[in-house]
């Protein structure tokens, strides 16, 4: 047997998809094998075959690749069915183990040979580097079962003789497994096994502090990389449910991880795991890429006709994972559209009736505003400088008199960024020619409201609505 080389393992059973919450156990596991110069061990517990799947095994293995969990060793706990078997044997030769034949539970009459633990009906301790000593009375577990026959052990037998064979000094694992213990100690005792020391994680709650679980709240590790989240993002948030460093700093590489990880600041109490924040890490990690590197992956994302590097910044701004990324060019989509105007919903500008010269003093406004962007040269259409020409303008006139009908000239919609940044993006021509295009639609609502409908009557029929569409339709097509 080795040293005292720490080994530490990762021991999933296949059987579904894991989330997050069980990722952590493999993530501390990992960290604490490489801060301590240790191995770690990936152990697929597959020896319930009817609900063991080989598409989560692959899962499995794709989700601890991506995280970047590389283990020293891999096997599958059916592939050691004779080592348990050899344990078996040697218990029942020494009498910590005996055949037991039972009538079936079915009522059918069979007689099953089952191999039962002597249990010496003892106070059990274990050292737990969460809970610190932990000392449980086995009396009321009986000769428990530890295989169904020789050829099938069961899962305590299995996990002892597993971590046994493959030198696990720290079993590191959920504190759902905190009740088993004291059977895995007693069976590593009969079989010459040294006890390892313990860690049993925390339980993961949701938000709404219910247990963690597939419908709640915590998706596949896989379904977060889909997403187009960060693999060190992951890392390091998932590292932090449940564990700090005791300092303030919150974004951790890995190697800054490894080395500041420590079982014992593991909290005692449930962790809370919340997507929200687990998205702030994913920020914060993209912000540590390279220009480069972020304008690949969002160019990557973009429809093509929006792949205009000017967007980049924008886009970013706006994201904090690459999924995103769609979703935010689609609001965006108007700086590569040509706009129409068609469906003015500023209710300031359509309540003639109330307020017709709301509409005139706009005019005047854009007409100010283009006049003044047009002594912009082309090789000054920067944010910066677009800024200055107006600012005097629009500190003079009321900020959100000048900045407002600018920005919806330049994106037609409500909510956008601010118009700086649009007629950066859309260039001189198209600003300018968005403003002009904005005019026209106005200048056409009022003479319809105004000439059409008679000196006094505003625009207030459906009719005159939709006259005004048509006409800003036709002449902006
Ligand atoms: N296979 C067990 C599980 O998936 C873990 C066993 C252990 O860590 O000891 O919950």
């Amino acid at each position: 047997m080795p040293d005292n080389k720490v080994v530490t393992r990762f021991a999933p059973s296949p059987t579904g998809l894991l989330h997050l919450g069980n990722y952590r156990t493999a993530i501390f596991a990992y960290l604490y094998a490489k801060k301590n110069n240790g191995s770690f061990v990936l152990r697929i517990e597959d020896t319930d075959r009817k609900r063991s799947k080989k598409e989560y095994e692959k899962n499995i293995i794709e989700s601890l690749k991506w995280l970047g969990l590389d283990y020293d060793k891999f096997y599958r706990q059916s592939e050691h069915v004779d080592r348990h078997q050899f344990y078996l044997e040697k218990m029942i030769k020494e009498g910590n183990a005996y055949i037991s034949k039972e009538a079936a539970k079915d009522g059918s009459g069979v007689i099953k040979e089952l191999v039962r633990f002597k249990n010496p009906n003892i106070d059990v301790s274990f050292k737990d580097e969460i809970k610190g000593e932990v000392t449980m009375n086995t009396k009321d577990l009986g000769d428990f079962v530890i295989a169904k026959n020789l050829g099938e052990p069961l899962f305590h037998l299995a996990v002892v003789v597993d971590d046994f064979e493959a030198g696990v000094t720290h079993v590191i694992r959920g504190e759902d497994h905190v009740s088993n213990t004291p059977r895995q100690v007693l069976i590593g005792r009969a079989i010459g096994a040294p006890t390892p020391i313990y860690a049993h994680m925390p339980l993961v709650l949701a938000p709404d502090r219910l247990k963690l679980s597939k419908r709640r709240g915590a998706l596949p590790l896989t379904e977060y990389k889909n997403r187009g989240f960060l693999p060190e993002a992951i890392l390091n948030g998932v590292a932090f449910v449940g564990w700090n460093p005791g300092t303030e700093k919150e974004i951790f590489t890995r190697d800054e991880l490894i080395e500041a990880f420590e079982l014992s600041r593991v909290q005692k109490s449930p962790a809370v795991f919340s997507e929200e924040k687990l998205e702030w890490f994913n920020k914060e990690h993209m912000k540590l890429l390279s220009p480069e590197e972020i304008e690949k992956n969002i160019l990557e994302q973009l429809p093509d006709n929006m792949r205009n590097k000017k967007i980049i910044p924008i886009i970013f701004e706006r994201i904090s994972k690459w999924g995103d990324v769609k979703i935010v060019a689609e609001k965006l989509a108007y700086l590569f559209n040509r706009l129409g105007y068609s469906d003015v919903n500023l209710p300031i500008w359509r309540d003639l009736e109330n307020h017709p010269e709301k509409i005139e003093k706009t005019l005047g406004y854009l007409k100010s505003v283009l006049d003044l962007l047009k002594v912009a040269k082309e090789e000054n259409w920067n944010y910066e400088s677009l800024k200055n020409t107006i600012w005097d303008y629009s500190g003079k006139e009321g900020r959100g008199n000048i900045l407002w009908p600018l920005r919806f000239a330049l994106s037609g919609e409500k909510e956008s960024p601010d118009p700086f940044e649009l007629a950066e993006i859309l260039g001189r021509s198209e600003t300018l020619d968005r403003i002009e295009r904005l005019i026209k639609f106005l200048e056409d609502i009022t003479k319809i409201t105004f000439t059409e409908t008679g000196e006094t009557n505003m625009l207030n029929s459906k009719e005159a609505t939709q006259d005004s569409t048509n006409i800003t339709d036709t002449s902006t097509t």
